[in-house]
């Protein structure tokens, strides 16, 4: 199902990580195979990919093999391959825990040496064909949350662990800047080859993306403001600075940058960076308003009489339905005045219809000027006004009601006085929209029939007629 409310997820959003959290599966496995067929057929710059020197090594480019598996299996729909998913997890937990084993307790599981020797190690006095220390608990920390993603459970829990490796590979990536090409090998860690740092970064993204709008990243595939910026400064802001260092230390080790200039450049860098992202968000908040500010107008548009500027009956009808609700619900009282100008198709008729839509502008504003804030004063059609009165019952209204009438007498028209005659119903707890605009009509007609210029109460003609209907009984019953 489609989800568009603001905050949803956006099911394009969705697509596109899903997409390209399988492209990250798929391409990991790619590039470690190659680093194993460069380990199998001997080929150094296989092995290395422009890691100068440093190699990615058997092991690691297995568990890379088994990371990007798990990753692509993790998105099927079938419940078996999610199982695969989870098995081959924990295979790369088990790969990096023994790993870490190896480091600190000094024993050998016979990992490092699964396939082939490894001279350019010994070369560096290291143990061959052993990871670097940041990779066994990148793996460490992929395989836990691999293992939670594909139990759906802990999404949250996983997804900040693959924060870490992230952390872990954009360390890598900077530090390798500087260990890679310095050749300093007396560093506290292994250097994590350049490919094994990328692969880190690709897969940490992929499995963020494998599960998008759960835990950390709801906010990501979110369509609203958040989310927008989210998807457009979240990434750079964690990658620029990297690349920077990265690129900074290059320079720096090849002498073509001083310490002083790096640092200077990296401090430039991140003030470039947060300016980009107070841009970003101006900018959104900046959209966010003009979009409020015109779908606002448009709103107003449709509820406003463009004559009178006063609400129109599409207003009216929502106010009336609320307060017949809240009649219902809670026993709130209101009144209706249903008004009428007299004879105003003969004032047109003389003055014309231009001084009668003057006029009708004016009787607008001397309703609205004599209604409290909360009230409701609506053009109903042609030159009929209705007023809606919350918490006043019927005497009270009727009070409303002369008051409008005497406000008209009270003007000093151009052409001639206008006068207006008013029908008033208190709402019942019976009543809907037609019945109570009935009761307020009669009401006016009344008025109209005993000779215009009037406030007619709705319940003044119930009591008449049932004295009426009171004193005509005995002549009925004399029939
Ligand atoms: P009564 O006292 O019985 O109400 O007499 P009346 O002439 O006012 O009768 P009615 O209410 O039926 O008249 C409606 C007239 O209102 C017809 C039309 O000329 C005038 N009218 C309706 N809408 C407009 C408007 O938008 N502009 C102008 N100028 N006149 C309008
Ligand atoms: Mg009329
Ligand atoms: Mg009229």
């Amino acid at each position: 199902m489609q989800q568009t409310e603001a905050g949803q997820a956006d099911p394009r959003v969705v697509a596109g990580f899903a997409s390209f959290s399988r492209g990250a599966g798929v391409l990991a496995v790619a590039v470690a195979l190659l680093v194993l067929a460069g380990w199998a057929w001997d080929l150094p710059s296989a092995r290395d990919l422009m890691s100068g020197g440093v190699e990615m090594k058997v092991n690691a480019a297995l568990g890379m093999v088994l990371a990007g598996a798990a990753l692509l299996c993790c998105q099927s729909p079938s419940r078996r391959l999610r199982n695969v998913s989870g098995a081959l997890s924990l295979a790369i937990l088990v790969l990096g825990g023994l790993t870490l084993a190896q480091y600190l307790c000094g024993f050998d599981a016979g990992l490092d040496t699964l396939w082939r020797d490894d001279p350019g190690s010994v070369a560096m006095g290291r143990a061959p064909g052993r990871m670097s220390q940041l990779s066994a608990v990148a793996f460490v920390l992929l395989g836990g949350a691999g293992i939670a993603v594909c139990s759906e459970r802990a999404i949250s829990l996983a997804q900040g662990l693959v924060l870490g490796v992230m952390a872990i590979a954009l360390y890598a990536l900077s530090a390798f800047g500087y260990h890679g090409l310095n050749s300093d090998h007396s560093a506290d860690f292994v250097p994590v080859p350049l490919a094994a740092a990328a692969l880190f970064l690709l897969m940490a993204l992929g499995w963020l993306a494998a599960r998008p709008g759960q835990g950390l990243m709801r906010v990501l595939a979110a369509r609203s403001f958040g989310g927008t910026l989210a998807r457009r400064a979240l990434l750079p802001s964690v990658l620029v600075p990297t690349l920077l260092s990265y690129v900074a230390q290059r320079l720096q080790a090849n002498g073509l940058l001083s310490p002083e200039a790096t640092i200077t450049l990296l401090a430039v860098a991140s003030g470039g960076m947060v300016a980009w992202i107070i841009w970003s968000v101006s900018f959104l908040l900046d959209r966010v308003e003009r979009e409020r500010r015109v779908t606002s107008h448009l709103q107003e548009d449709a509820n406003t009489d463009p004559l009178t500027q006063v609400p129109n009956r599409r207003a009216f009808q929502a106010t009336i339905e609320g307060l017949l609700r809240h009649r219902r619900e809670k026993d709130a009282v209101f009144s209706l005045l249903m008004l009428d100008l007299d004879r105003f198709k003969a004032f047109n008729d003389t003055h014309g219809h231009v001084a009668g839509d003057h006029a009708l502008r004016t009787v607008a504003h001397l309703v609205r000027s004599a209604l409290r804030p909360g009230d409701l004063a609506a053009r109903y059609g042609g030159e009929e006004f209705a007023v809606l009165l919350p918490g006043l019952d019927g005497p009270h209204a009727v009070q409303v009601a002369e008051r409008i009438r005497r406000d008209l007498h009270l003007n000093t028209w151009q052409h001639q006085p206008i006068t207006i005659s008013i029908g008033v119903a208190q709402a019942q707890a019976d009543d809907d929209e037609e019945r109570l605009v009935a009761r307020a009509d009669r009401a006016l007609y009344a008025a109209k029939a005993s000779g215009r210029d009037r406030v007619v109460d709705e319940s003044s003609l119930r009591s008449s007629a049932t004295a009426a209907a009171v004193t005509t009984r005995p002549d009925q019953s004399s029939e």
